[in-house]
């Protein structure tokens, strides 16, 4: 583990472009050597009344081109400084360097396609003179920003999951007030600092970290809140649900995503997309592949392949540049994921390969024959697992997906276009992705899941910027 001489960075929340200093901070430490990255000066009570305040009172509105301008250039910023952001989501979070780059790479696509949407109008025109009740008359609908919205946002993709929130909401012209994981804040706070350097008017964006029941709990039921947008685990989705109030609400929550490979499959992509979907990002996305469903003709050959490719992910030191497979975001959840392993070994299910545990950082594991009801494949299980299930029947790979709360999304690796439509009808997921990892997307399609996965509300830069807004519909005479 490499030694750190560097001294310790001081960040601060934002309300209105301006720092808050307390004496209260908050250690960000590197899952894989335990230093500290940074600590943040925490905002209190107070400090949340004061960013709604701010948000509520407003300031000069932005026309479609300066919002386009503004993320535009966040986007040329951004790039500039992609290494920097890139070093500090693998500092943080532990992901390996390799995932941190690819994902600053997602956030210029959220921020390209959400400049490009801005200047698009997507009015509607209703003519009333088209029915036996009809007048000569036409309606006309406009998109308006919410008053404020709440943006709460998960560890573990410190930026993505950050810019898939706020961005859309600025996008529309709606302010924000941002509250980030404390396990990844700092990329988060650089994010606003960035968006403050492009121009962004600061009204509309604040972000505080502080104690949940200071900060996130009260601006959750805050009857000025109009929209609280979450990213997260279920149960802190169901919590903020049960809470809120009368505004809306969007939850992205867990996942359990199947990868389904038919007999009739190409076993190297099948392995290939086993392999990625279930290592990248340290097997720590909501959409990562967290149970592998292999036909029993061929199930033996998979797992024999995939145990040799899963050797060509080395874990190690995130910010070396020849490790693949960085810690998860801290011991225990390695400690987790280690116990759900040990379970489903004594459940019959056998270690094929890795399954070694070093503080947080765990070998990619894969782990054969593993039970439908183990809680490794029933819960999810938010690491680099490779749970290998075995099925004879497509009705029963269908029944097994839909086995679990989660209905998130889905891969489906087969040659036969009649199965590949069978599962896109039967499966009760967000997404079936045929013959890609069940997390493939673009930053603009929409994105979400149903059942305890979320509420069908999608994400993605066009749906959210939908979210962030309401429909306003004025007639004329014509
Ligand atoms: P988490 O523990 O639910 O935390 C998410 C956020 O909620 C954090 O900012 C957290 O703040 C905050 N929070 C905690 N308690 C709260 C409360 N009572 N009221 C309001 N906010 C509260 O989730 P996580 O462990 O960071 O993230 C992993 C989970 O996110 C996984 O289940 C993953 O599947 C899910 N996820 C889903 C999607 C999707 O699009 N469906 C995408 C990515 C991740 P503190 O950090 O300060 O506690």
């Amino acid at each position: 583990m490499s030694a750190n001489t560097t001294p310790v960075a001081d960040w601060f929340c934002y309300i209105d472009g301006e720092k808050i200093s307390s004496d209260t901070f908050h250690e960000v430490k590197s899952p894989y050597d335990n230093r500290v990255v940074g600590r943040v000066s925490l905002a209190n009570a107070d400090d949340a009344e004061r960013a709604v305040a701010v948000a509520l009172k407003g300031g000069k509105k932005m026309t479609r081109f300066e919002r386009y301008t503004i993320i535009d250039k966040t986007r040329l910023l951004l790039m500039e400084r992609k290494e920097k952001f890139a070093q500090l989501i693998s500092a943080e979070a532990g992901l390996c360097i390799r995932d941190a780059r690819y994902e600053t790479g997602r956030a210029h696509d959220v921020l390209m396609f959400a400049a490009m949407e801005t200047l698009k109008d997507d009015g509607q025109i209703f003519s009333c003179d088209i029915s036996p009740n009809g007048k000569a008359r036409k309606i006309f609908t406009q998109r308006e920003p919410l008053t404020l919205a709440l943006c709460i946002t998960p560890f573990n993709h410190p930026l993505n999951q950050v810019v898939h929130k706020i961005i859309p909401a600025i996008a529309m012209g709606t302010p924000v007030i941002l509250k980030p994981s404390e396990k990844t804040p700092l990329t988060a706070i650089a994010l606003v600092e960035l968006l403050y350097e492009a121009g962004l008017p600061t009204y509309m964006l604040s972000v505080l970290l502080g104690p949940t029941k200071e900060i996130a709990e009260p601006l959750v039921k805050h009857p000025q809140v109009e929209l609280v947008s979450f990213t997260g685990s279920v149960a802190v989705g169901k919590h903020i649900a049960a809470t809120a109030g009368y505004k809306k609400v969007i939850l992205e929550l867990g996942g359990n995503d199947p990868l389904i490979v038919l007999e009739d499959a190409d076993m190297n992509l099948a392995v290939t997309l086993a392999a990625e979907g279930s290592f990248k990002n340290s097997g720590q996305r909501c959409t990562a592949v967290k149970r592998i469903l292999v036909q029993d003709c061929i199930y033996d050959a998979f797992v024999e392949k995939l145990v040799v490719k899963a050797a060509e992910y080395k874990s190690g030191d995130p910010a070396d540049e020849s490790t693949i497979v960085g810690t998860v975001i801290d011991e225990a959840s390695a400690i987790y994921l280690e116990a759900v392993t040990k379970e489903a070994v004594a459940l019959g299910a056998k270690v094929a390969f890795g399954g070694k545990r070093t503080g947080a950082l765990l070998e990619p594991t894969v782990i054969s024959n593993v039970p439908n009801h183990a809680r490794m494949v029933v819960q999810e299980s938010f690491g680099p697992l490779a749970p290998v299930i075995k099925f004879s029947t497509i009705e029963e790979a269908i029944a097994i997906s839909n086995s679990t709360a989660f209905g998130l999304s889905s891969g489906v690796v087969t040659n036969n276009m009649a199965h590949a439509i069978r599962f896109v009808k039967e499966l009760r997921m967000g997404t079936v992705n045929i013959n890609e990892v069940p997390g493939y997307r673009i930053e603009s399609s929409p994105f979400g899941g149903v059942k305890d996965s979320g509420l069908g509300i999608k994400e993605g830069v066009i749906e959210a910027m939908k979210c962030f807004s309401y429909v306003k519909t004025y007639s004329l005479p014509w």
